[in-house]
């Protein structure tokens, strides 16, 4: 995990929104290696193990292959310039490599990516029950199935970008009351957040 990462994650718990407290015991340069995140909140503590942050919670497997290749994937989400994070939940996160050639300079999260994903330099690696990241931070979301048919990921999905910015998903038109369409069209849909 990116140790600047840290900055923009919540604990999981249904509280308040609340940052979290990072413990590193091994770093690699600026990757966390080995270490635990507290929370003030509720006091919970959460392990980072071979840079794989583990929120806890309820992880579907991610299907064999998903609509959201890296190229689709990059001008669904539309990023123009340096900066911030994208965040790929389940199956997409799997060719990162390429969305990073296709973004550079931002930074990219896997939430749920599968076992094949391992945490190295140029991705964080999250497996989380939930998005564990704060409201209005993140410059992109990628719902990969069944995650972009999930209504409760939809909202978390709205709930972490930044205003004006684009959540994309494979899976159900989401409720139009969440997200803002712009463009849907053979399984995989685009819009921002409606508030
Ligand atoms: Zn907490």
């Amino acid at each position: 995990m990116f140790i600047e990462l840290t900055d923009h994650l919540r604990c999981p718990v249904d509280h308040e929104e609340s940052y979290l407290v990072l413990l590193p015991e091994r770093m690699q340069e600026r990757s966390v290696r080995e270490g635990r995140l507290g929370c003030p909140a509720c006091g919970r503590t959460y392990e980072v193990t071979t840079g794989i942050l583990d929120l806890g919670g309820e992880v579907p497997d991610p299907p064999p292959s998903t609509l959201l290749e890296p190229e689709p994937l990059a001008a669904l989400v539309g990023l123009s310039g340096p900066g911030g994070y994208l965040v790929l939940v389940g199956r997409p996160a799997a060719r990162w490599p390429e969305v990073a050639d296709l973004t550079p300079g931002v930074g990219l999260v896997a939430v749920n990516p599968g076992p094949d994903v391992a945490d190295v330099p140029g991705i964080s690696v999250v497996r989380s029950g939930m998005l564990p990241l704060k409201s209005r931070s993140m410059r992109g979301v990628v719902l990969g199935s069944p995650y972009g048919g999930e209504p409760r990921w939809v909202a978390e999905a709205a709930r972490v970008v930044l205003p004006g910015l684009r959540v994309a998903g494979e899976g159900r038109v989401p409720d139009t009351g969440v997200i803002e369409l712009m463009a849907t069209a053979g399984g995989v849909w685009v819009g921002t957040p409606r508030r």
